[in-house]
């Protein structure tokens, strides 16, 4: 580590982004903005963070945290809405290394040809001055070296923000037609990065989008689900017990 490096990590030591606590260097589990307790109590394990879905496109999601659980929701509304831009790279690594704990995972996805983001409008990007999902996929791509193309998918109208919905048709209705593709996906193999999960809708009309222009398969890959809506799985399988389905493993 540099001289000057070493100075601005003992004035401004990290901090955990859920609890708030001085990281300790020597006890971290790997997740650089995350302290140990934090990341024992908070970040899923290989099974318990994939679900295998009842997408009509995607066909299977990876989300490691839990945005019915606090501090990971504060955590990911300090991202998402005030402009907490530093924490999109720490998210990416909590995906990241999710998946590579995951070894059958890991040597499924890396060999998919590339990682789209959900896109968002220009106008909430002159709002938010970033996409959370671009940040946070960037991130997570760069650590699996999976080649990442935030410029695949494209917002071509403004919707209404998705949380002013609560059910599944309405939050469908909000977006039916709102993205295109604007590269070539045919016969690639495409993982879908969003930030959270909660009833399918936006990470389903992107799929669709993916698999029309000719994708061959899309996995979604997301921060974090909102398991509250698991209890009324719309897109969840009703058996789901985290394991991925065999027949989604191609
Ligand atoms: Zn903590």
């Amino acid at each position: 580590m540099r001289f000057f490096q070493w100075l601005v990590s003992q004035a401004f030591p990290p901090k955990c982004m859920f609890c708030g606590k001085v990281i300790d260097p020597d006890e971290t589990l790997g997740f650089s903005r995350v302290c140990a307790a934090c990341s024992e109590r908070f970040i899923g394990r290989s099974g318990d963070a994939t679900f295998p879905c009842k997408l009509p496109a995607a066909s299977f999601l990876v989300a490691p945290l839990s945005y019915a659980e606090q501090p990971v929701a504060s955590a990911l509304r300090a991202y998402k809405f005030y402009h907490k831009k530093v924490y999109g790279i720490a998210f990416g690594e909590i995906v990241a290394k999710t998946i590579w704990q995951n070894k059958d995972l890991f040597a499924y996805l890396r060999f998919f040809d590339v990682m789209v983001c959900v896109p968002i409008s220009a106008q909430r990007r002159n709002e938010r001055g970033y996409n959370q999902s671009e940040i946070a996929g960037r991130s997570a791509a760069k650590l699996l070296q999976i080649p990442f193309d935030p410029a695949v998918l494209k917002k071509i109208r403004h919707t209404k923000r998705q949380s002013s919905f609560r059910s599944l048709p309405e939050r469908a209705a909000n977006i039916e037609g709102a993205y295109a593709v604007q590269k070539d996906v045919k016969d690639r193999k495409v993982i879908l990065f969003d930030d959270i999960y909660t009833t399918g809708a936006t990470v389903n009309e992107c799929s669709k989008v993916l698999l029309n222009a000719g994708a061959k398969i899309v996995v979604a890959v997301c921060i974090a689900v909102n398991r509250s809506f698991e209890k009324e799985p719309e897109y969840f399988q009703q058996d789901s017990d985290g394991e991925i389905p065999e027949n989604s493993l191609e």
